[in-house]
């Protein structure tokens, strides 16, 4: 009995160990991913909108890319390295370094962003139900301006995107779950 007892616990122990270590790894890997793409595009990464490669997307004062859509608030455009078929980044014209500067009154920004993503993503026939929509949250953030993924479909992903766009993961989240969590948050 005692035996079969330490026999378990130490399994469940291993089992444990089994799956942190790769997780801890995953988390290092996308951390230095990350910080390392921010320090060599740290031109671009100003907060400062005049130097923002992202505010430059968005005024037209930078191209290509080519804006796909574009209204008064927003803009969407094809991403540099697609995930998949579909890849696409809907910006805020208005600077944001990332959701985490974002108060309960950017609800309706986000949920717009989301929407018009849904819409454009639709109008070119993409199954939603086979999309990734959602924001990398800082530190694992490419561009130091808000930016919405919309990417399909998922089964074209490789597997290090699949683990950089992970929905549920501390790095990644979704749109409906930014949402939520900026509906709790401070005004
Ligand atoms: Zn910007
Ligand atoms: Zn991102």
């Amino acid at each position: 009995m005692c035996y079969k007892k330490s026999d378990s616990s130490f399994r469940k122990y291993f089992k444990k160990r089994f799956i942190c270590f790769p997780l801890a790894f995953l988390t290092l890997c996308l951390f230095v991913k990350y910080s390392l793409k921010t320090e060599n595009e740290n031109d671009y990464n100003d907060s400062s909108p005049s130097k923002c490669l992202f505010c430059g997307i968005a005024s037209g004062r930078i191209t290509p890319p080519k804006l796909e859509f574009e209204n008064d608030e927003y803009v969407i455009f094809k991403d540099i390295k697609p995930a998949a078929t579909y890849h696409y980044l809907a910006i805020p014209k208005q600077h944001f370094d990332s959701l985490n500067v974002l108060n309960k009154s950017h609800v309706g920004l986000v949920e717009r962003m989301q929407n018009g993503m849904i819409q454009f993503l639709a109008s070119k026939d993409v199954d939603i139900s086979k999309s990734v929509i959602g924001f990398h949250v800082p530190p694992f953030i490419s561009q130091k301006h808000l930016h919405l993924h919309g990417i399909s479909p998922v089964s074209e992903m490789s597997f290090s995107d699949r683990i950089s766009f992970m929905i549920p993961s501390f790095w990644f989240k979704s749109a409906n779950s930014a949402i939520e969590s900026l509906q709790h948050a401070d005004p």
